[in-house]
């Protein structure tokens, strides 16, 4: 499997929990690599554009609210197929469904507030990591 990237976003419920370093070991240990990272409390219009995606759906604005609601930690993981691997320790969208010891089952507490972040597909991760980093802010390892 190729080498990727991926953006990965620790949401404001996790932020809150004091989890970030937990989070972070989970990638590690997975072999990611973090090759950016910035802490952000993220503005309504930036919310709204990263998830354009999502305008239409009946959860939109409290999907916004939540996301504005308190500081996230946004990173660029890289690493063998960093895309499927960070959805993996992430787990399904709704925690009720996360498999047990991925990030959702334990730290989210509804769909809403689930923890977590990551692209979804190889055009997502370029688009979304383009949305929150420019070329010389990352520093792969090599
Ligand atoms: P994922 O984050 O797993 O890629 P989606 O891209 O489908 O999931 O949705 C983006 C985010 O929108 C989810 O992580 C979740 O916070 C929120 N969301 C998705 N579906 C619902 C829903 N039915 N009700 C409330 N919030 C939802
Ligand atoms: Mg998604």
């Amino acid at each position: 499997m190729a080498t990727e990237r991926t953006l990965s976003i620790i949401k404001p419920d996790a932020v809150a929990k004091n989890v970030i370093g937990d989070i972070y070991s989970r990638f590690e240990k997975a072999g990611l690599q973090i090759v950016g990272a910035k802490m952000l409390h993220l503005s309504k219009e930036q919310a709204e554009g990263f998830y354009a995606e999502h305008k239409e759906r009946g959860f939109f604005a409290d999907l916004v609210g939540f996301m504005t609601s308190g500081p996230v930690m946004v990173q660029v993981l890289e690493g063998e197929g960093a895309i499927a691997k960070n959805r993996e320790l992430m787990g399904a969208t709704n925690p009720k469904e996360a498999a047990p010891g991925t990030i959702r089952a334990d730290f989210a507490s509804s769909i809403d507030a689930n923890a977590a972040h990551g692209s979804d597909a190889p055009e997502s991760a370029a688009r979304e990591i383009r949305y929150f980093f420019q070329d010389g802010e990352l520093c792969p390892r090599g």
